[in-house]
């Protein structure tokens, strides 16, 4: 039966993949990445020779027709993004979706767990993590105002992904709107050399980055708690 592996691959640290995804990536035929050239530093660390195609946000329907032609074809595939879990606010979840809807059930999709940035940063929070709600990256325009009333009001821990263009935004928006006495923690460049986790209201945490303003790159996780 033609097989999908959906494999997590690191967010920063090359060494967080798990001894199942390297052999998988080995093992199949070819592997589906984001960016050809930032997974290839991740194989060729792990000597891996396995032929890969790109998949990305705008590969459109021909790329996933080719896709469910060379499953049909009975080749085992992987997919892996630029970081982390695909399908969880990158393209791979669009593939996923239209391979399932083209390929029914004679198409079986593996989980080969591994990092995700959201669930990273929660666990090192000290937020409530028993339950959350995850909003992947906030609209840029359309929506956002109604999403922070929603952020501000809502009784569950709240985590989002953010850009180091926007974070500074987003934050004096959540100064705006949140009550002092909630929490917000940012978690920058996990797993990676400036790997940091700050925390406080919202005005504290944005006054953080005004003043520092070296800080303002990389990969940001937000938590409201
Ligand atoms: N699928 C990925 C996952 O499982 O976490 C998320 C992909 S999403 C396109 C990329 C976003 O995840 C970044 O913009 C950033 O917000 C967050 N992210 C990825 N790596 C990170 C890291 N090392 N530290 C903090 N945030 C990170």
């Amino acid at each position: 039966m033609a097989t999908l592996y959906i494999i997590g691959t690191p967010i920063g640290n090359l060494e967080d993949i798990t001894l199942r995804a390297l052999r998988i990536l080995k093992e199949v035929d070819c592997i589906l990445c984001e960016d050809t050239r930032t997974t290839k530093k991740l194989l060729s660390k792990y000597s891996i020779g396995t032929p890969t195609l790109s998949y990305h946000a705008h590969s459109g329907e021909t790329k996933i027709e080719k896709i469910s032609e060379l499953l049909h074809g009975g080749k085992n595939l992987a997919l892996v993004t630029d970081a982390g879990t695909p399908a969880i606010a990158d393209p791979g979840g669009e593939l996923v979706s239209a391979l399932r809807n083209m390929m029914g059930e004679s198409l079986l999709v593996i989980a080969i767990p591994g990092p995700n940035a959201a669930i990273a940063a929660l666990s090192i929070s000290g937020f409530r993590t028993s339950d959350f709600l995850f909003l992947g990256f906030l609209p840029h325009k359309k929506g956002r105002e109604t999403l922070f009333k929603e952020i501000a009001a809502s009784k569950r821990t709240v985590v989002f992904y953010e850009s180091p263009h926007r974070i500074l935004k987003t934050l004096s928006s959540l100064a705006r709107v949140l009550p002092p006495s909630k929490k917000v923690g940012i978690a920058r460049e996990l797993t990676k050399i400036h790997e940091q986790f700050i925390s406080g209201d919202a005005g504290e945490v944005e006054k953080y980055f005004l003043e520092n303003t070296e800080k303002v790159r990389g990969e940001f996780v937000v938590i409201i708690g």
